[in-house]
């Protein structure tokens, strides 16, 4: 088991990158943010996040997953079947909110 503060990437939770994401959403004026509270009582494979910013027009489904975190073949499913409709669905990880893929999406600049 490491020792927390050995490594600079000690892992996130979950939660914890939620949290980061919401708010780097509101503070680029996203304004309607629906998170799933617990999967087990929505139907299997619906994205965690649903971002709306009414400004920029834009609607964005995300399933987060923590860097290892395994995305799920119901999640695959209805990512696949949003896509194919022309939802701008997907999936983040930490990585991406530190490369700056997260901020590029919330600004339609994907
Ligand atoms: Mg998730």
């Amino acid at each position: 088991m490491p020792t927390k503060g050995l490594s600079s990437h000690h892992p996130i939770s979950e939660e914890q990158f939620q949290q980061q994401v919401t708010d780097l959403a509101q503070v680029l004026g996203y304004d309607m943010i629906y998170h799933n509270p617990d999967s087990r009582r929505m139907q299997a494979g619906f994205p965690d996040l649903t971002l709306i910013s009414t400004s920029r027009g834009i609607v964005l489904f995300r399933e987060l997953k923590t860097s290892k975190g395994r995305v799920r073949p119901d999640q695959v499913k209805c990512l696949a079947a949003m896509q194919a409709a022309g939802l701008n669905a997907g999936v983040w990880r930490p990585e991406d909110l530190h490369n700056k893929h997260i901020e590029r999406d919330l600004r339609g600049q994907a």
